[in-house]
Order: structure tokens, then C-alpha cells, then sequence
């Protein structure tokens, strides 16, 4: 039996440094490395820099590490730039990545759980439950495979399993990120259902990413309805925690409000939205609800979306609909799953561009 390698990215630069060094090559070799990794270059290919590795050193390196232990096994493209990922882990999970087009900047969609425990009736990736929490190396190999499609500039955790609740690996991979990926925590954003003390833990760490609320309802029963794991948190409380949040970060914040047809999608439901929102320096980010095979829910109608946004406008609430994109990949959000999807061909769902 062959023994695992070596994850590189599972490293730290200095640890990177190191075995670099005891390979005879030098600490400044593995920070050149590091970066082409991180920016979806081949690993030693760059001209500009005239580093060249030590003859034989490549040999003895691949033995024991590899370079990315994450698999792209399977690509789906959304026929407008999108494309969907699925990753096969070192231990055989698989997880999701999406890799979006963007009028301003190309961006990426990172799962951070292998599912997700919080079971949002509306979203596939909770539907298996939690198998375990992404290693930073896993997160951080994410950016790699797709960075090798094109350009990413703006990463968004909203793919499989909340982030928040994998902050050890976010606290290892944002700075790897803005140090080596040139992708700063402001172009970085993180999604959660809550509770408003998970908000209250990512803001005590100082991370300065954006944070995104993802509120659906102001009913706690329906919203309890919909997020069963969250049944006992009041709405109001939620934003309250977002508004903490960016008087602590000093970051704007995101209200993410999923429509679902016939569910939350009524005049009635928007003049609560209106109300809550009223006063607070948070973003209104509508979503069209993207269908999903097993779910009974249904896509919020035209006129439905129409009326909500125009009670909104009304109220003085500024608020946007999300742009869909990636109608093929499966890929938009709350479509992202391990495995692969079942009915990928025929979805006529979209993808969210945040
Ligand atoms: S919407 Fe987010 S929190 Fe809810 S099940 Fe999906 S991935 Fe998890």
C-alpha cells in the first residue's frame, strides 16, 4: 500500500519553507511556489522569476507531498460563463465549487462543510446532513482548481455548510488568501442562517470579511418552518447580530431574503421586511428560489417578485434581485451538493451572482 502524500497547501509557508530547505532548495523557492499555486499557475512554471529548482528536486517532493489532494472529477458548465466543480476529497468525499463570471469581477462560489447541519428545507446541500468540516488545505485547494479555469477575484462562502461553523479553517485560510492569493477579506464573503452568537463569534475574530445574513422570513415560525435548526432564534435578533457585526468590522453587511412562491413571497411579507430593515445599514438581496428536484417549493412568479421589490422601493428600502446566471450548472445557490446532482441537464434554474 502507498502511503498518502502530503497535501503542500497543508502547510504553513514557514513549515513550506522548511522542507523546501531540507530538500536543498530555499524558503524563497517555496513562497514562489506557494504563490503560483494559490494563483492557479503550474506550480514551478514562471519565467519571470529565473528561480530554478535544484535538479532532482521535483522528484523527491512529488514522492511524499502533492500539490492540490483535491480532484476536479466531474465539470459542468453553466453556458454562460459558470462553471461547477465537483471535487473529489483525499478521503473520497466530494465536494462543490463554482466558478462565476461577473460583469466587474469574476468570483467563486466555496463550500466549507462536506454538507451542511443546518437543513434549510429550500437547499440540497443540507440534505445528507454534516459528514465533517473542510481542512483549510481543502478550502484553500478550492481556489486553486479554480483559479486554473480563469481569473477569481471576489470568493463567496456560500456554497455547502456554513462557514461559521468551520471558523478554525477560515482563520487559517483567509490570510494565506490576502498574503499569497492577492484576495483580501474584503473581497471575501461569508453567508450564514446564524444564530446571532455565530455572528457574534466571526465578528470577535476580526476577520473584516462581509458578512451575509441569510434571513428568509421575519416570521420565526415560517422561518423555523424553513430552517428547522434554527426554529428557536428570533428574526429580529439575527439582525441585530448583523448590525453588531458591522459596527464591530466596520463592514457593510448583506440581508439575503430567498423567495419561494406562495410561502414568502406576499405583499404582506414585504411590508415586514420593510419594517425591519427600516434604519439598519444592511443590503436587501433578493433571491428567486432555484429548484430543486426533491423539494416541493415553487419559484416565486414574476409579479410576485415585481409587487415585493415595488413594496420595498416604496418604503424607502433599497434592495436588489439577484442577477441568476449558470442556468445549467445546477450551481446557483442552495443547488450545491456532494455528489453529483441527479437532474443536471434539465434544470431551468439559475445561478446567484452576489
Ligand atoms: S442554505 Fe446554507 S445553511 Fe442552509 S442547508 Fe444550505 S448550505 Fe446549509
Amino acid at each position: 500500500m502507498t502511503a498518502k502524500k502530503i497535501p503542500f497547501l497543508s502547510l504553513s509557508l514557514a513549515e513550506c519553507g522548511e522542507v523546501f530547505r531540507a530538500m536543498g532548495a530555499s524558503p524563497r523557492h517555496a513562497q514562489w511556489v506557494r504563490r503560483n499555486l494559490l494563483h492557479g499557475r503550474p506550480p514551478v512554471a514562471n519565467p519571470r522569476t529565473g528561480f530554478t529548482l535544484p535538479l532532482g528536486f521535483l522528484e523527491s517532493f512529488e514522492q511524499e507531498y502533492t500539490w492540490c489532494s483535491s480532484l476536479s472529477v466531474e465539470q459542468i458548465q453553466g453556458g454562460d460563463g459558470s462553471e461547477k466543480h465537483l471535487l473529489q476529497l483525499a478521503d473520497g468525499q466530494r465536494i462543490e465549487a463554482v466558478r462565476m463570471p461577473g460583469k466587474a469581477a469574476p468570483s467563486a462560489c466555496l463550500s466549507s462543510q462536506v454538507g451542511c447541519a443546518m437543513a434549510c428545507r429550500f437547499c440540497a446541500s443540507g440534505l445528507n446532513g454534516v459528514v465533517r468540516n473542510l481542512e483549510a488545505h481543502e478550502i484553500l485547494e478550492q481556489v486553486v482548481v479554480l483559479r486554473r479555469r480563469g481569473a477569481v477575484q471576489r470568493l463567496v462562502f456560500m456554497g455547502a455548510g456554513e462557514a461559521v461553523q468551520n471558523l478554525q479553517a477560515l482563520k487559517t485560510v483567509l490570510p494565506v488568501l490576502r498574503d499569497e492569493g492577492s484576495l483580501g477579506p474584503r473581497y471575501v464573503l461569508v453567508s450564514t442562517v446564524g444564530p446571532p452568537q455565530a455572528i457574534d463569534r466571526l465578528a470577535s475574530l476580526d476577520l473584516k470579511v462581509t458578512l451575509a445574513l441569510s434571513l428568509h422570513s421575519l416570521d420565526q415560525e415560517l422561518r423555523g418552518e424553513l430552517i428547522p435548526t434554527q426554529a428557536h432564534v428570533e428574526p429580529l435578533e439575527l439582525l441585530n447580530a448583523a448590525d453588531r457585526y458591522r459596527q464591530h468590522s466596520g463592514r457593510s453587511y448583506q440581508v439575503e431574503y430567498v423567495l419561494l412562491g406562495g410561502v414568502n413571497d406576499s405583499r404582506a411579507d414585504a411590508r415586514d421586511l420593510a419594517r425591519a430593515m427600516k434604519g439598519r445599514r444592511g443590503h436587501l438581496s433578493l433571491i428567486a428560489w432555484n429548484p430543486i428536484p426533491e423539494m416541493a417549493f415553487e419559484q416565486p412568479s414574476q409579479a410576485a417578485v415585481r409587487a415585493f421589490m415595488e413594496v420595498l422601493h416604496q418604503e424607502g428600502i433599497s434592495c436588489t434581485l439577484r442577477q441568476t446566471v449558470g442556468e445549467q450548472a445546477t450551481a446557483a445557490c442552495g443547488q450545491l451538493r456532494a455528489g453529483t446532482y441527479p437532474n443536471h441537464t434539465t434544470s431551468n434554474s439559475g445561478m446567484i451572482v452576489p
